[in-house]
């Protein structure tokens, strides 16, 4: 009986290096939690378009969307640990969610991370036709229409959504959220003068205020975007201290073996290395970390680091889930 179980464990182990040395031998798919079109879907297809060149195998994007990204992510973490299946997130998804929804899983322990892609602030956009010329006359009009303005999200605890209701209790105003499965349908919406605002991750807003199809009033950040140096910070716009900064990671199931990890790591790397690849995300207002904020470790410390940050806010009620 020993000798046959001694057998087995060898076997299975000659099986799991076999597995991390021809990996990856198929396909692999990043789980987006949010709509097509948005910037978290946009995020995953530069990347997935990229790594696909380093790994040698395709790399499929899915759609799993609603309840705030939790639906995508809980598919994402079910998944075997076998590299064949990456979580692909955000600040709103892999901390605040934790915080908001009685989830089944632990977001930091069932997963390991691979590597942070890219952060951004958040944008204070309308539509046109809206008259607030700036900050100041936007947060006196959203006052007039206390509780009638209506903010689009993306879910319940979604970056927009987090965001929208912390800027809702700092001005001391109400709106009427309009929840979406991602910013990328809440947007157009924005742009046919459906909503009135998205307190939006500035990766979605910008092309179209470029096109002026929608108004920014500031971003939620001390400095101004490179991508868009005429938009002042909220700092300056009058609303000082509502600082939020959209990181967005990559993760993978708890238990999928280091070499694998590595990997995918080294394949991120390789995508935030191309010239390329780094001027689309820095022309949509994206910042790519520097290499040594790369790594699995980098990510986890920072995910950690945001826990304790946002959910004694949370919890306390200073940024409400509602
Ligand atoms: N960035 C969006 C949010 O969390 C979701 C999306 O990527 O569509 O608000």
């Amino acid at each position: 009986m020993k000798q046959l179980i001694a057998a087995l464990v060898a076997a299975l182990a000659g099986i799991g290096i076999a597995g991390a040395d021809t990996y990856p031998s198929r396909s692999i798919t990043i789980i987006v939690p949010f709509s097509a079109g948005g910037p978290t879907d946009a995020l995953a297809r530069t990347l997935g378009d990229r790594m696909r060149q380093t790994l040698g195998q395709p790399i499929v994007i899915e759609n799993v969307t609603g309840a705030g990204g939790t639906i995508g992510v809980a598919r994402a973490v079910q998944a075997a640990p076998d590299g064949y299946t990456l979580s692909i997130g955000h600040l709103g998804t892999h901390v605040v969610n934790g915080a908001i929804y009685p989830l089944t899983f632990d977001l930091v322990k069932d997963f390991e991370p691979v590597a942070m892609i890219a952060s951004n602030p958040m944008m204070i956009v309308t539509k046109n036709d809206v008259p607030a010329k700036n900050l100041k006359e936007l947060i006196a009009w959203l006052k007039t229409n206390d509780g009638k303005a209506t903010a689009g999200t993306a879910g319940v605890g979604s970056g927009s959504h987090f965001s929208g209701v912390y800027f809702s209790q700092l001005i001391g105003a109400k709106f009427q959220f309009v929840p979406y499965r991602g910013t990328g349908p809440a947007l157009l919406d924005l742009v046919s003068g459906q909503i009135d605002f998205i307190v939006d991750q500035a990766s979605n807003s910008m092309a179209q205020v470029k096109a002026g199809k929608i108004r920014p009033y500031a971003i939620t950040s001390d400095k101004r975007l490179p991508a868009a140096p005429e938009i002042p910070t909220v700092d300056e716009a009058g609303l000082p201290g509502f600082h939020v900064e959209l990181w967005s990671g990559v993760w993978v199931p708890k238990g999928t073996p280091k070499d694998i990890i590595g990997k995918l790591n080294a394949a991120i790397r390789d995508a935030l290395a191309d010239p390329a690849v780094r001027k689309r995300l820095e022309e949509s207002g994206l910042d790519i970390p520097a290499r040594e904020k790369q790594t699995p470790e980098a990510l986890g410390a920072h995910q950690q680091a945001e826990v304790k940050k946002w959910w004694p806010m949370i919890k306390a009620g200073q940024v409400r889930a509602e």
